[in-house]
C-alpha cells in the first residue's frame, strides 16, 4: 500500500495549508535542525490516531495546535489529511484512494473522517488493524524504537509479529465478544433478580 498525500493546516509548525504528495520511489524531508521534520511523522502518527502526548513530543493534547509566534496569530484547530492508494484494497474500504482525516479544536472537540465521512477513532483503529499501519503499527519507524523492540519484553514483541502475521484483529475481536458476553451475562443476572422480585 502505498501513501499519496499529506495534508496539514495548523498542526505544530504548520499553520498554512501544506501538501506533501509522495510520487513513486522514495521521499526525503531534509531541513535545519527545529524546522519540522519530525513534525511531519508526528503529523502522520497523530492522523492515524495516536493519543499519547508523549509520543506526540508535548505535554497535552492542545500542543498539536500552531502556538503561534511573534509575527502570526495561534491558530483554533489542527487539521491533518492522509491519503493512500487502496487500488490492491489492503484497507477494507471500497475506494481507490482511502484518506483519513483528524482535527482537533482548542475547546478540546475533535472529528475522525475517513473519505469525507465522519467516523469514531475506533473505525480508525480498525481500518488499520493488521495492515503494519496505525498508531501502533510497525512500518513508522521513529527515533529509538529499534532499540525499543531488541529491549522489549517478549509479550510486545509477539505483539509485533502479531501484528505483521495478521492476527492482531482477530485477538482485538476476540476481546470485543468477550466484552459483550460478560455485559450479557450481568444483564441476564439482573433480569432474573427483577423476575425473582415479580414471581
Ligand atoms: P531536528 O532536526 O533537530 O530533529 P526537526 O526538523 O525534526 O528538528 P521538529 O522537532 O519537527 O524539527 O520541529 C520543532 C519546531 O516545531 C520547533 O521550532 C517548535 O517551536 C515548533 N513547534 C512545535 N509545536 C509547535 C506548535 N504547537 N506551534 C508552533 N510551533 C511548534
Amino acid at each position: 500500500m502505498r501513501l499519496k498525500a499529506l495534508e496539514i493546516q495548523g498542526f505544530k509548525s504548520f499553520p498554512d495549508k501544506t501538501k506533501i504528495s509522495f510520487n513513486q520511489g522514495m521521499t526525503a524531508v531534509v531541513g535545519p535542525n527545529g524546522s519540522g521534520k519530525s513534525n511531519i511523522s508526528d503529523a502522520m502518527r497523530w492522523v492515524m490516531g495516536e493519543q499519547s502526548t508523549k509520543t506526540l513530543r508535548g505535554g497535552k493534547m492542545e500542543d498539536v495546535i500552531f502556538a503561534g509566534t511573534a509575527k502570526r496569530k495561534p491558530q483554533g484547530a489542527a487539521t491533518v489529511s492522509l491519503s493512500f492508494d487502496n487500488s490492491g484494497r489492503e484497507l477494507s474500504v471500497e475506494n481507490d484512494e482511502v484518506t483519513i482525516t483528524r482535527k482537533y479544536y482548542r475547546s478540546g472537540d475533535s472529528e475522525y473522517l475517513i473519505n469525507g465521512e465522519q467516523v469514531r477513532l475506533k473505525d480508525v483503529n480498525e481500518l488499520f488493524m493488521d495492515t503494519g499501519l496505525g498508531k501502533d503499527g510497525y512500518s513508522m519507524i521513529g527515533q529509538g524504537k529499534i532499540a525499543e523492540i531488541v529491549g522489549a519484553k517478549s509479550k510486545e514483541r509477539r505483539e509485533i509479529f502479531e501484528e505483521a502475521a495478521g492476527i492482531s484483529k482477530y485477538r482485538y475481536r476476540k476481546a470485543e465478544a468477550e466484552r459483550k458476553l460478560e455485559q450479557a451475562q450481568e444483564n441476564l443476572l439482573r433480569l432474573y433478580d427483577i423476575l425473582g422480585e415479580l414471581e
